[in-house]
This record gives structure tokens, sequence and C-alpha cells, in this order.
């Protein structure tokens, strides 16, 4: 197996995101397969999972302690992808308190879903989803949406904002995340024909913007099945037409990433 182009696949689903089809094991065992030294879960954190917001909906992820950090080889990480869900930037859950843990049993102290869910979290991708709520909003109002989630300190990287469908300041946002250490995402899923050649042109041009300002990147195949994991033909491809910095590229090796990730969230 030669190597891969990139050394971290930090954006991949497992069974948990529900309409995607492959277990953490699966897909450890598909890295390792593409010879990656990192792999970062990152199940959707979202009302897709549960339109009721009961915690119990959510138990999956606040078990993360029963993952070994490297499983055959490979470093396993813990994340979601979180979406964004108003013009603050806030993310899901943010603002719904829970009465009660998993069993029933009420907390003594208010809680918020979000806090209960991202306790053991290593780093949250910032995603959106439904764009609903930003139908109307002004180029202004949806740069501070993105800068808001970026000052969440566990959001290390913005998760397709090529084909998110909300326009925004890319220079804003992307020196924003500049300032914060944190990351773009270059997303091997946006390169899928049916998102069409706007999609494709609106990711290369944030990814141009990202070298010519110093910005770093992540890639993520955001694979839904084992099979797609490691493999980012698209994103390896389009930067090598731009002659992206190989430098400014956090996941090219598993301790750039790592490093990145420490520098940014202070974990
Ligand atoms: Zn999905
Ligand atoms: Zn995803």
């Amino acid at each position: 197996m030669p190597r891969p182009p990139f050394a971290c696949d930090v954006h991949t689903h497992t069974l948990f995101s529900r309409h995607a089809y492959s277990t953490i094991g699966e897909c450890v065992a598909a890295a390792r397969e593409a010879s990656l030294e990192l792999i970062g879960s990152t199940d959707h954190y979202s009302c897709m999972i549960s339109p009721t917001l009961h915690v119990r909906d959510y138990q999956h992820f606040i078990n993360f302690a029963m993952w070994p950090r490297f499983w055959d080889g490979v470093q396993v990480m813990r994340g979601v992808e979180a979406d964004i869900v108003d013009l603050g930037g806030h993310l899901f859950g943010w603002d719904m308190v829970l009465q009660e843990g998993i069993t029933g049993r009420a907390f003594h102290h208010e809680l918020t879903l979000k806090e209960y869910v991202w306790r053991d979290l290593d780093y949250v991708i910032a995603s959106i989803h439904d764009q609903t709520f930003a139908e109307g909003a002004t180029i202004g109002q949806t740069t501070d949406m993105y800068v808001g989630a970026l000052d969440d300190p566990k959001v290390l990287i913005l998760g397709h904002t090529g084909r998110a469908g909300v326009r925004f300041d890319v220079d804003t946002v992307l020196l924003a995340a500049k300032k914060r250490g944190k990351l773009i995402e270059i997303n091997e899923h946006s390169f899928a024909p049916h998102y069409g050649e706007h999609t494709q042109r609106a990711c290369r041009h944030i990814a141009e913007r990202c070298a010519e300002l110093g910005v770093m990147i992540s890639t993520g195949t955001d694979a839904h099945i084992a099979c797609d994991v490691g493999r980012f033909d698209h994103t390896a491809a389009m930067l090598r037409e731009i002659h992206f910095p190989p430098e400014l590229v956090a996941t090219r090796d598993a301790k750039t990433f790592l490093d990145t990730l420490d520098n940014a969230l202070g974990t």
C-alpha cells in the first residue's frame, strides 16, 4: 500500500450517525489498511440524531473512555461534527438544559446537553447542514457566525464551508481561524459530482486563500462507510494543482495534527 497523501483522516462517521454504515472497529481497520497514522471519529451531533433532544439519544458520545487511544497501531481521536444552529455561531444543544442523565436520575446541578456530551471530546468540527436559519442574513452576519463558532473552546475545525450553502467573507473567517490556531477543512466529500462545479470552485477558492493567507487546513474524507476512510483522491489532486504549501496541512502527519490540537485547544 503506498503512503497516503495525508496521514490523518479527522472527519469520519460510524453507525451512530444513523445514515452511516460502519462500526468504529471497521473504520479503524480501514484506516490501518490505508496506512493512516490517525483517525478522528466525528459522528453527527445534531438534530439528525434525534429531534426529541433526549439525552439517551446521545449516550454513545459519553462513554469514549472505552476506546483505546491506539487500536491496531492507529491513533484514535474522539470527536463530533456539531451543527451550527444560529447566526450567533452557537452549536447544537447549547441551550438545552438537562434534567436527568441516561438512567433517569436527576442531576444535582444544571448542565446543558452540549456540556454533557462534549465533556470527553478531543475536538469538534463545526458545520452547517441546514442553512435555513441563515436565509436573508447579511455577509456580515454569516461571517460573525463562523467566527462565533471558532470562538467555542472545543471547536478545532470549520467543516465543509465550501458546500454549506451560506455565503460569507472568506478572508475574514480564514484569518479568524489563523489567529486562533484553528483549521479550515478541505472535505473530500464536497467533490462528489452531485454537489456540482460551483461547490468545487468554492472549495478551491477557500484553499487558495488559505495558501495565500497562511491558514492551516485539515483534510477529512467525511466517510460514511469504512471503505471511504483515507481516500483523498480529489482533495490531493486539487491541492496539488494549486501548489498548496504542505506545511499548512495540519493532517499531513499525526504529530502535526496533535500539536495543532494542543496549541489551539490547550488539551
Ligand atoms: Zn452525514
Ligand atoms: Zn461529516
